[in-house]
């Protein structure tokens, strides 16, 4: 059928969803063009899980998160090469990309490091499909990673219109779903659990509920699923049907909690290893939380034990909420600090912890009580003007400024574990590339 603009009238409003392709990996494939159409995995902060996958590797069926030591044979047998997480470099190719998707459409909402919609607005079908295909040849050409790009008229459809062109080679990477058939033809094959949002506990119940494809959510009653489930599984099946229900990225909601958490590979046992670990995620989380510019109401922690192996288990979280909205790391690092009191207890070996902001405002308004002491104007001036200090001599040195909570000299190679790390090829000028 033809897609011609003249047979098609304009439609209000298009998503197309950029996503890259295997995005750690393809970071690392920019500099190590050797290994195209090679078995590449990017492994986790201390080296421990998967974290990136190839193609090739998915097709060995090397799962998401598995431990390193349970694929050991397969890295050798295979000769996968293995990297440990490079964020610097990551999140330095990310906003290129992000920064080049600002030069063709105005309207970006960025969702994550390696995924953004787009918006274009009274286009017909023809001229989205042309953008999708411009913007995946601009990323590809300027940049050198790959991406598959979705259009349709929801952030829905649009994730599922990428995924299907991501996997589906005869897209060549491009896939747009405004037709009704096509939408529904896709949509059968679609199991319910992978649309955008359902997780696995939602899949269960709907399945159990008769559920089993994506098609037959879009059919359903969404005002009996209002009640019978939630108000946001109504805008999926609004979603699915092309209405655009979704409006909280716009309204920048979309950063609900910010979290810092890792696995150690030698295991922390006294309180002050935990403590100095716990201060140091806190203290990234909150250089995040500023670079963002909000302020968080809750502060919550987990530690626990391996689950592996015999030794003794034990896990714990807690959380507490300050007294107003902050984004001052001596404040965030002295909450950690109680709440690890609370939770900790000697005689475990702990294999991972970790630091979760939540409740974020992009203001510091709040209920004020007749109990809890007000901040002056002048204290919140000095404590931004620190904070900002820290900030700036913290990304122009790495981490050259650190509270003393953290303990930075204190075993600091057992929670940043990275011996397979490549250079810093794009942020460090001793660590450019060089040409032979
Ligand atoms: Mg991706």
């Amino acid at each position: 059928m033809s897609t011609n603009s003249n047979t098609h009238p304009k439609l209000n409003k298009v998503y197309l969803l950029m996503d890259c392709n295997n995005f750690f990996v393809s970071c690392e494939r920019i500099f190590r063009p050797d290994l195209e159409q090679q078995p590449v995995v990017v492994l986790s902060n201390n080296d421990g899980c998967v974290v990136a996958r190839s193609a090739e590797v998915k097709k060995l069926g090397i799962k998401m998160g598995t431990p390193v030591f349970q694929i050991k044979d397969l890295i050798a047998r295979h000769h996968i090469t293995c990297f440990s997480s490079n964020f610097n470099l990551y999140l330095d190719i990310s906003n290129r990309i992000m920064r080049l998707l600002e030069t063709i459409s105005p309207e970006v909402l960025i969702y994550s490091v390696d995924e953004a919609f787009v918006i274009l607005h009274q286009v017909s079908q023809q001229q989205a499909y042309s953008a999708a295909c411009r913007i995946k040849k601009t990323i590809e050409r300027a940049v050198g990673v790959p991406v598959s790009v979705g259009a349709a008229t929801s952030k829905t459809l649009a994730k599922i219109a990428s995924h299907y062109a991501k996997t589906h080679p005869d897209c060549e990477g491009v896939h747009t779903l405004f037709e009704h058939n096509e939408i529904q033809r896709i949509l059968r094959e679609l199991p319910v659990g992978e649309i955008w949002g359902i997780g696995r506990r939602l899949e269960e119940k709907l399945s159990q509920e008769g559920f089993h494809s994506a098609a037959q959510l879009a059919s359903a009653d969404a005002a009996a699923i209002k009640r019978r489930y939630s108000v946001v599984l109504w805008r999926t099946v609004h979603e699915l049907n092309g209405v655009d229900a979704i409006k909280e990225l716009e309204e920048g909601h979309m950063q609900q909690q910010i979290m810092w958490s890792r696995s150690f590979r030698d295991r922390l046992c006294s309180f002050e290893e935990l403590s100095a670990a716990l201060c140091s995620f806190a203290a990234q989380a909150a250089h995040k939380l500023r670079e963002l510019k909000l302020f968080c109401s809750i502060i919550s922690i987990h530690i626990r034990t391996s689950y592996f192996g015999e030794s003794h288990k034990y896990q714990a979280e807690q959380s507490l909420r300050l007294d107003s909205p902050c984004s001052d790391s001596r404040i965030i690092l002295a909450a950690v600090i109680t709440l690890l009191k609370r939770v900790y207890r000697p005689g475990f070996a702990y294999a991972k912890a970790g630091v979760i902001l939540s409740d974020l405002s992009p203001n510091r308004l709040h209920q004020g009580d007749l109990f809890t002491s007000e901040h002056s104007a002048e204290e919140l001036d000095h404590s931004d003007t620190l904070m900002a200090l820290l900030d700036n001599l913290s990304t122009k040195n790495g981490a050259a400024l650190y509270l003393g909570a953290q303990g930075c000299q204190l075993k600091k190679q057992s929670f940043n574990d990275k011996r397979l790390l490549s250079p810093a090829y794009t942020t460090s000028f001793t660590e450019l590339p060089a040409i032979c």
